[in-house]
């Protein structure tokens, strides 16, 4: 994915090139050489790219180059992101790319104590990366001002509108100064997508990168049709081969994955499960032993993987299939990132087999389907009522907005 033009190219401070250096990072991503020029030169930005394009580098560093290096340590850029992993991520970035630079830089975000952020902050810092719920608290708290603001970043903006997080958005925009440079990042794009990006941005470039291509094309995947309750045997059969290093296994449900996660661990195969209903703490050490390798496996649901950012991954695994097409590309797309290949297998049963075939379409590609020991032609071959999962009783759908008025089959963009 990386591009011929180099880093030496785009006329960055030393002090970023040294740090990108240190990085290993030579060449930027297609994302990064369409946008820094532009950035460096103080335009808004509308980029349509997911994580795992390089993204976060393509603000971090132009941010990183324009913010005044002289004068009082002051709040000049903010960063908004939808979830507490991604808040840390860019975190990260901050202090990887601006290692050479006399830049603060605070992570803000709800479900700890607010004790330390608050500290951080009166301590004074330049840079604030935050999630909104949080943010806003500590704004009506007047423990944090956004008068001095001179780079905004709206980050996984699609992701935000899906969580609910529109108002929340809009009365933190309202407060930022008018003169400031605003960047808008979305994966996919909608009609209401647009109308937000058009009320923050001004004559904005548009930069457009289309990981779920190439993405998609990268990785090597893999359709196990079986019956559900064959399921777990076909997993350790699978994870017991050697070459399944570093693997990411999915649910659709938090209950699923703690149980996929305890049947491993029962099998001597050391993983670890997260998802919403674990706690901050205990999200952080499985991510961090599964990075140090401490656990091969790591079982998650898609909102919890969401923006998580692991290197290497060898494998993902889809345990379960998603019910909405596009998280299989977020899915799968954890074992490409930056332009490195990857393997994805997915289990299919027959309710699932609906599932499946949305996937295809959305991908346009038929996946491979896999001859294994606990194959199911009834899996294969199911159609109407027994493709899909059994109506559960009275429960009502309602709460997933998005699913409900999605048109079926429908391509979101
Ligand atoms: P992002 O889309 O920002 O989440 O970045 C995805 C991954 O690509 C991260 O692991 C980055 O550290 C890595 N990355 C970002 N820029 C580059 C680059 N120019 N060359 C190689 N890897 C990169």
């Amino acid at each position: 994915m990386e591009t011929k033009t180099s880093f030496k190219d785009l006329n960055l401070l030393p002090a970023l090139e040294r740090a990108l250096t240190e990085q290993g990072y030579t060449h930027p991503t297609p994302i990064q050489e369409k946008s820094i020029p532009g950035l460096l030169l103080g335009h808004d930005l509308i980029g349509i790219a997911q994580t795992g394009t390089g993204k976060t580098a393509a603000f971090t560093l132009p941010i990183l180059q324009r913010m005044p290096k002289k004068g009082p340590r002051t709040l000049k850029t903010l960063v908004l992101t939808p979830t507490r992993e991604l808040a840390a991520q860019i975190g990260d970035s901050f202090s990887a790319y601006g290692e050479f630079l006399n830049f603060k830089h605070t992570v803000i975000f709800g479900g700890v104590k607010q004790g330390r952020q608050v500290q951080a902050l009166t301590k004074g810092v330049d840079i604030v990366v935050a999630t909104p719920g949080r943010l806003l608290d500590l704004m009506d708290q007047g423990k944090i001002n956004l008068n001095n603001i001179e780079f905004f970043v709206l980050d996984e903006a699609d992701r935000m509108l899906d969580m609910g997080f529109i108002n929340d958005i809009k009365k933190v925009i309202a407060k930022l100064p008018q003169k400031r440079q605003s960047l808008f990042f979305s994966a996919t794009m909608s009609p209401e997508i647009n109308k937000l990006a058009k009320s923050l941005l001004t004559d904005p470039i548009h930069v457009e990168v289309t990981p779920q291509a190439t993405t998609v094309e990268l990785i090597k995947q893999h359709i196990f049709f079986i019956d559900r309750p064959s399921k777990e045997h076909l997993l350790l059969e699978l994870l017991r081969q050697k070459h399944l290093t570093r693997v990411l296994i999915f649910t659709r449900t938090k209950h699923k994955a703690n149980r996929v996660a305890l049947f491993l661990n029962k099998h001597d195969i050391a993983s670890d499960a997260i998802h919403g209903n674990k706690s901050q703490n205990a999200r952080t050490k499985a991510i961090s032993d599964f990075k140090s390798g401490e656990i091969k496996i790591l079982v998650a649901t898609d909102i919890a993987a969401r923006g998580i950012d692991i290197d290497n991954i060898s494998h993902v695994i889809n345990f379960e299939l998603p019910n909405e097409p596009e998280s299989y590309v977020h899915r799968i797309g954890r074992t490409a990132r930056a332009g490195t290949d990857g393997v994805a297998y997915s289990f299919c049963s027959a309710e699932e087999r609906e599932y499946l075939h949305d996937i295809e379409i959305l991908i346009k590609q038929k996946i491979k389907v896999e001859d294994h020991t606990f194959h199911s032609e009834t899996a294969k071959n199911a159609t109407g009522k027994a493709a899909k999962p059994a109506p559960k009783g009275n429960r009502t759908f309602s709460r997933n907005k998005r699913s409900n008025n999605r048109p079926k089959h429908g391509f979101r963009r």
